[in-house]
């Protein structure tokens, strides 16, 4: 299998697209450490679904193997840092980091509030920056190259009015990757965004229940349908593997080709 032998870690993987990438890189032969923040419930249903798709649990509750899911909040620098310190302490090294955890939040610029900012900048990029100095710095101190893969958005690119904070923060970490993709060049480290579209994640909730502008929106997606959480993990599955050893600095999206064919409604 195209990750046998590796150890990813996921953040933010007790639901959504981070559940979905938690599975499939375990159903491609990688060792998968879960990433939860407060409900320790969808970390376990994470580790049934890795565990029905054929792949290997890593929970401290998990009769049959070793391991766990670790509790930390990405916002926090030193939760981060441990997070990733315990990982390797684990398993006894780190192949493969996903900064997938992500939040946003809704309001027009001019009410948007400091705490707001702040929970949105500190989770989608400065988490992402930190999180990933710890996985440089293990990978420096064992010798080794490894794969860093950011879940951005198209939000990267495409503005999104009355979503200012998320729209900064995913424009930050696509710079943080064509940046590092060339100061980490040499240490054999590649680091690339997968940005999706409209997934169907409990992060658009509001909108799945509005049918009005569920319509409207699938009307702007050419493949004309939402996506699912695996349609973002398969590309997240080849980046991490072998196959994508000469590809940095790049986003790839993965969005029905919403990009190209948006309108705010
Ligand atoms: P989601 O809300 O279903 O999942 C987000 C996950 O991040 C949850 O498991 C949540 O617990 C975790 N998380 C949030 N804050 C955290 C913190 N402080 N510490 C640890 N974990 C934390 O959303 P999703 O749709 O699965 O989003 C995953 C990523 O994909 C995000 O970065 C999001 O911006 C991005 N994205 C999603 C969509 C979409 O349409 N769903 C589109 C573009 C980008």
């Amino acid at each position: 299998m195209r990750l046998d032998g590796k150890v990813a870690l996921v953040t933010g993987s007790s639901q959504g697209i981070g559940q979905g990438i938690a599975i499939r890189l375990a159903a491609e032969g990688a060792s998968v450490i879960i990433n939860y923040r407060s409900h320790p419930e969808g970390a376990e249903e994470t580790l049934a679904k890795v565990e029905a798709s054929g792949g290997k649990c890593y929970m401290a509750q998990c009769p049959k193997n070793p391991g766990y899911a670790i509790k930390a909040d990405t916002g926090m620098v030193e939760d981060v840092q441990r997070l990733v310190m315990e990982s390797v302490e684990h398993f006894g090294k780190l192949d493969i980091l996903v900064n997938n955890a992500g939040i946003e939040k809704h309001a027009p610029f001019w009410d948007v509030t400091e705490s707001d900012y702040d929970a949105v900048l500190n989770v989608n990029l400065k988490g992402v920056f930190f999180a990933t100095q710890a996985m440089v710095r293990h990978l420096i101190a064992t010798k080794r190259p490894g794969k860093i893969i950011n879940i951005s958005s198209v939000h990267e690119e495409l503005p999104f009015p009355n979503f200012t904070a998320y729209c900064t923060s995913k424009g930050g970490m696509k710079m943080l990757t064509r940046n590092l993709a060339v100061e980490l060049g040499s240490l054999g480290i590649t680091i690339n965004n997968v940005a999706p579209g409209a997934i169907e994640t409990p992060i658009n909730t509001k909108l799945l229940n509005d049918p009005e502008k569920l319509g409207a929106l699938l009307k702007n997606i050419p493949l004309g349908r939402l996506g699912q959480p695996q349609d973002v993990a398969a590309l997240v599955a080849f980046l991490a593997s072998d196959d994508a050893n000469y590809i940095t600095g790049t986003t790839f999206f993965a969005d029905g080709g919403l990009l190209w064919n948006y309108q705010e409604q």
